[in-house]
C-alpha cells in the first residue's frame, strides 16, 4: 500500500470530515486579526498573564537579537553557553523556590528527554492517565515499567504502590499542577505523604500552573502552601505565562548538575537562543513586579465558572484556575459552538477526538489578564445561545 493510501485511511477512521472543519477554523485566527477591526478576542493562548504583546518582553526580546545574536550556534556543552543562559535559570529556580534550574529548547522536550532519562528496567514510573503528551512519549522511549492511573484518582495511585512498589529498585511518579484539558488540580499534600511513605521521586509539570496557581503565581507548591523542595523535580515551560518558548526543570543543586552533563534533551540539543530568553526573563521579572495579574487572573476565572453554571454549561471538573474547559455532547456541536463565536469575534478553537477522548470533545478557554468579565460573560451567552438552537432543532427533527 502507498503511504499516501495508507494516510488517508487512517485519516478518514480519525475523523477527516469534522478534522477538516476543525483546522480550517485553525488558520482563521490569523486572517480575522489582520482583519479590519482586529479586535477578535482569543481564548486559544497560553497567555494567562496578558504579556503577549508587552513593548517590554519584545523590546528585551529585539535587543538581546541585536546585541547578543539569533543564536548561539552550539549545544551549551561545546561552546553555546552563554552569561543569559545561567541568569536565567538562577531567577527561575529563585521563583520557583529549588536550588538550582535547567533549560531546554522546549518544553516538549524537557519532558520527553527527563522521563527517559531518570530510570531504568529495575524500576517503576507512575503516570496519571491525562499525562501531557511529552510525558507518554518520554514513558514509551524509558525502559522502566510504567503504569498509568485514573485521572487524579490518588486512592488509584495508592492501590499500585502498594501493590507494585516493592517489586522495583526505584520509582518516580509524574503528575501536572494543572491540567490543560480539564483544568483541574492534584492534591499535592496527599502525594508528597504518598512519595515519602512508598520512598518515590516525585515529578510535577507545573507548565499551566506557574504563574496560574498561588498568591504570587509560584505554582501547585504556593497554592497548597507546601515547600516546593518537597517536589524532586518541577518541570515547567516558558511558551506559557512567560510568552516565549523552552522549557526548565528546576530542584535540587547537585541533582541539576548530573543532568546538566548528562539529560540527552540538554546535551545534545542547541542552546537556548537570545532572544526566547531574553523574553521569558523580562516575563518572569515582571509577574515578580506585578502580581495584580495574578490575582485578576483568579477573578475571572471565578467569574467564568460562576457564569458558565448559571446559563447551564458543563465545567466538568474544572473549578476555575486559568484555564476552563466546556464539554458538549458531540463534535458537531463543539465546532458550531465554536463558529458561532468566531462568527461574533471570539477565537475558542474546538478540541476534538486527536487531543482528547472521542467522547469528551470540548471548547478550552485559556483565561488571560487582558480579558475582561464584559468578554467572558458575552462568550458565554454567544455559546448558550448556539447550543440551546442546535438541541432545539434536534428535539424538532425528532
Ligand atoms: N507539558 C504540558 C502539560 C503542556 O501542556 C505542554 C504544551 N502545551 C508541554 C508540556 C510542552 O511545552 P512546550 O509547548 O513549551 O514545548
Amino acid at each position: 500500500m502507498r503511504l499516501v493510501e495508507f494516510a488517508d485511511r487512517r485519516f478518514r477512521l480519525a475523523g477527516r470530515e469534522v478534522l477538516g472543519r476543525v483546522r480550517h477554523f485553525m488558520g482563521s485566527f490569523d486572517a480575522l486579526s489582520d482583519g479590519a477591526d482586529g479586535r477578535l478576542v482569543s481564548f486559544g493562548a497560553y497567555d494567562y498573564l496578558g504579556l503577549s504583546a508587552d513593548e517590554r518582553v519584545r523590546q528585551a526580546s529585539a535587543d538581546a537579537a541585536l546585541h547578543v545574536g539569533v543564536g548561539v550556534s552550539a549545544s551549551r556543552m561545546i561552546g553555546g553557553e552563554r552569561n543569559f543562559h545561567a541568569d536565567l535559570e538562577a531567577n527561575l529556580a529563585a521563583f520557583v523556590g529549588t536550588e538550582a534550574s535547567l533549560c531546554l529548547v522546549s518544553g516538549y522536550l524537557t519532558n520527553l528527554s527527563l522521563v527517559q532519562h531518570l530510570l531504568g528496567s529495575r524500576d517503576l514510573l507512575v503516570i496519571d492517565e491525562l499525562s501531557h503528551n511529552s510525558i507518554v512519549s518520554g514513558a514509551s522511549a524509558s525502559r522502566a515499567r510504567t503504569i498509568t492511573f485514573r485521572h487524579n484518582d490518588l486512592d488509584h495511585l495508592e492501590e499500585i504502590l502498594a501493590t507494585q512498589r516493592s517489586a522495583h529498585a526505584r520509582c518516580l511518579i509524574v503528575v501536572e499542577g494543572l491540567y490543560s484539558m480539564d483544568g483541574d488540580i492534584p492534591d499535592l499534600p496527599r502525594l508528597i505523604a504518598m512519595k515519602h511513605a512508598h520512598d518515590c521521586w516525585l515529578m510535577v509539570d507545573e507548565a499551566h500552573s506557574i504563574g496560574v496557581l498561588g498568591e504570587t503565581g509560584r505554582g501547585i507548591s504556593e497554592h497548597w502552601g507546601t515547600d516546593p523542595r518537597e517536589i524532586d523535580l518541577i518541570v515547567g515551560t516558558l511558551s506559557k505565562a512567560f510568552v516565549s518558548c523552552g522549557g526548565f526543570v528546576a530542584g535540587e543543586a547537585r541533582v541539576l548538575e548530573w543532568l546538566h552533563f548528562t539529560l540527552p534533551g540538554f546535551v545534545f540539543s542547541v542552546g537556548m537562543a537570545p532572544p526566547i530568553a531574553a523574553a521569558a526573563d523580562t516575563a518572569l521579572r515582571i509577574l515578580r513586579e506585578e502580581p495584580w495579574r495574578i490575582a485578576r487572573l483568579r477573578s475571572l476565572s471565578a467569574h467564568f465558572v460562576a457564569e458558565a453554571e448559571r446559563l447551564g454549561l458543563d465545567c466538568g471538573p474544572s473549578r476555575g484556575h486559568g484555564v476552563v474547559p466546556l464539554f458538549f455532547r458531540d463534535n458537531e456541536e463543539t465546532v458550531i459552538c465554536a463558529e458561532a463565536l468566531l462568527s461574533q469575534g471570539f477565537y475558542c478553537p474546538p478540541i476534538v477526538q486527536v487531543g482528547v477522548p472521542r467522547d469528551q470533545p470540548r471548547l478550552r478557554f485559556f483565561l488571560s489578564a487582558s480579558h475582561t468579565e464584559a468578554n467572558v460573560s458575552a462568550a458565554l451567552e454567544v455559546v448558550a445561545a448556539a447550543c440551546n438552537s442546535e438541541r432545539n432543532l434536534d428535539r424538532l427533527a425528532s
